[in-house]
């Protein structure tokens, strides 16, 4: 009979007993101009809009009312991940809520107004001042009382803000259905990312777009919503007190502690370390730098553990195909979270200079940079923090906390913040490194890593993929379902190179099927030879039940989800998501029993002309 009672179960509570906060704007600075919930709320919605705003982190602002809203889905995971209990989506008060239209304050008794925050950002290389959430609004904090895990509970397209500049503060449907699916799909795939509890679609906002579109929110929700984009604003206007109080709220709030970030590393000596303890694969221990010798205090340490998230987040980027599309700095995020998606896809065929946003002409953003333009949006928040890593155990003297660094200070402080930036890329290449290599070997059914995998093996795998123009992501499937008994001589193995074809076969200038199955063969050949050392024939079916674990049969490609929105918008289809977000939910399961002849189109091959699409960034 207590069973259902919500007290924290393992079956979730009812929104009204979710633990909620909001210590994002208890502890930092809101903008002067409305400085509390009641300033903000008694101003017409109109002098809301946009303007400069400095000194503050975020405004309080309220969503825009929304008219006739109507719930169009659900994430299960989401439910579960937040700590809400099945069933609650179906509530009146839950869907006022993600549609904007409940907040959980008023004036004769308070509580949690919602806010929107202040950020600017590097966009494609160059500085472009003052963003901000144009168009997404925090409702709360809320804890999941069993994981105890925080989240920012947020909506994208719920109006206008100081922030929007010259935009509506809307999302289209579009848009909104992608960054619904795509959300859930990586956090499934076991890629860090924000993610999305619910689409709705708002039937009476027309928005004009390159043509007019209906409009929708996403409710989504992410352990922080801040990224290296906040960090620029500040340094830029010199507010050198709000990016201590920001890191340290980062450090104490985000992150849980000061204590849980790592610590210098003594090699030689042997000491713990995240390292230490988890040797990576293939790197040899002597190319992890140590930080020792550099005075590192906790604002290095914050970086190290800013940098090393993205770091892991970027090699499992590369290890799924998956391209963001547009990796301004307002758009990474200092919790290592995949954030905000416009011209996000994942890849079809392998080539490393694809991007999926179609004005990016320099492919600046294309699969290949990922990392390295990681590193560089690293590069600016290393600079950000600079007199705070560069200051060494100083950190804290009163005169330097007060007015910064002094002409006596000045060299060591730049000196000392250079090395720390240098070696902290080179932690940011082995901790991606080790991350990548640990995702491909199990990718590819490797238990060990050896030092030859990463040339033949892998690279041999990318370059043949991308001469015979297949398919990234069907190629670790297929090759989950092969057993190593059908791949002992030279003969079978090129039988069973076609499994990769496409239907209409391979491509590639001047390859033939004879060539195409050789060079094929010639991979299957080096690959079994490591799977039997790592698993032996005996255990060959455990070794593919763990292949199929991490190689995807289901990722929504961006034709899929073209076509969703067409059936949603056009068609008014409604089953087609929840059909498409439980394929996403689970994508490692071989059927869904939903819509068999659906499942096997949108597992299966991606059709010629649909192949590496791209998108504008109007969403
Ligand atoms: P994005 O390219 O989506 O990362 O957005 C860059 C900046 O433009 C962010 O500050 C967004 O909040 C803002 N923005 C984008 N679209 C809109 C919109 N429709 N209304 C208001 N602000 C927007
Ligand atoms: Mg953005």
């Amino acid at each position: 009979m207590v069973s259902h009672l919500s007290t924290g179960s393992a079956g979730g509570v009812s929104l009204s007993d979710l633990p909620k906060s909001n210590v994002f704007t208890s502890k930092l600075p809101a903008d002067p101009a409305f400085e509390t919930p009641e300033a903000s709320h008694k101003a017409p919605r109109e002098t809301l809009g946009p303007r400069m705003v400095r000194g503050a982190l975020f405004t309080y602002v309220r969503p825009e009312p929304a008219e006739a809203p109507e719930l169009l889905g659900v994430s299960s995971t989401a439910m579960k991940d937040l700590g809400l209990k099945a069933g609650e989506e179906k509530t009146a008060e839950l869907q006022a809520l993600v549609a904007g239209n409940s907040i959980l304050w008023n004036e004769e008794s308070g509580g949690i107004y919602p806010w929107a925050q202040c950020y600017g950002g590097w966009q494609f290389g160059s500085w472009a001042g003052q963003l901000g959430d144009g168009r997404a609004i925090s409702l709360f904090e809320s804890t999941n009382p069993d994981t105890n895990t925080r989240y920012e509970l947020q909506l994208k397209g719920a109006g206008r803000t100081p922030y929007s500049r010259f935009a509506d503060g809307k999302a289209v449907l579009r848009s909104s259905i992608r960054e619904y699916v795509v959300s859930e799909a990586l956090n499934a795939l076991g890629v860090p990312t924000t993610r999305a509890l619910s689409l709705t679609l708002l039937p009476k906002s027309k928005v004009l777009r390159e043509r007019l579109e209906p409009g929708a929110i996403v409710a989504r929700f992410a352990e922080s919503w801040l990224r290296i984009g906040t960090f620029d604003l500040l340094r830029v206007r010199g507010e050198r007190e709000l990016i201590r109080q920001l890191s340290t709220y980062i450090a104490e709030e985000v992150f849980g502690g000061w204590e849980k970030l790592p610590a210098a590393v003594n090699i030689k000596e042997g000491q713990t370390s995240t390292e230490i303890d988890n040797p990576p694969r293939g790197i040899p221990q002597d190319t992890i730098q140590t930080h020792q010798d550099v005075d590192e205090n906790r604002f290095t340490r914050l970086y190290r553990e800013i940098v090393r998230r993205n770091a892991k987040t970027v090699a499992a980027w590369q290890a799924y195909g998956f391209m963001n599309g547009v990796l301004n700095t307002d758009n990474t995020s200092i919790y290592g979270l995949s954030l905000d998606y416009g011209p996000f896809a994942f890849m079809d065929n392998f080539d490393p200079s694809y991007t999926p946003n179609h004005d990016d002409h320099m492919l600046r953003y294309s699969y290949k940079n990922q990392p390295s333009i990681i590193w560089w949006n690293l590069v600016r928040l290393g600079e950000s923090l600079g007199e705070l890593l560069g200051a060494g155990n100083r950190v804290d003297e009163e005169g330097f906390v007060k007015d910064g660094v002094n002409e006596e200070m000045e060299a060591e402080v730049i000196k000392r913040a250079e090395t720390i930036i240098e070696r902290t890329g080179e932690e940011f290449k082995a901790v991606f490194l080790n991350e990548y290599k640990r995702l491909m070997g199990s990718r590819l059914g490797l238990k060990t890593g050896k030092e030859s995998d990463f040339q033949e093996l892998f690279s041999e795998m990318l370059d043949t993929l991308e001469a015979l123009e297949l398919d990234f992501n069907h190629f670790f499937r297929r090759l989950s379902g092969l057993s190593v008994s059908q791949l002992e001589t030279e003969e079978q193995r090129k039988e069973a190179a076609s499994v990769f074809y496409h239907v209409d076969g391979f491509g590639g200038i001047g390859e033939t099927d004879d060539s195409a199955r050789t060079r094929i063969a010639k991979w299957l050949d080096s690959w079994r030879t490591r799977v039997l050392e790592d698993w032996g024939a005996e255990n060959d079916a455990e070794r593919q039940a763990a292949m199929k674990a991490v190689n995807p049969n289901f990722v929504p490609r961006g034709w899929i989800l073209d076509e969703i929105i067409e059936r949603v918008e056009r068609k008014g289809d409604r089953e087609i998501l929840d059909r498409v977000m439980q394929m996403s939910l689970n994508p490692f399961q071989d059927s869904w029993g939903l819509n068999t002849a659906e499942e096997e189109r949108f597992c299966g091959d991606v059709p010629k002309y649909k192949r590496a699409m791209m998108c504008s960034c109007s969403s």
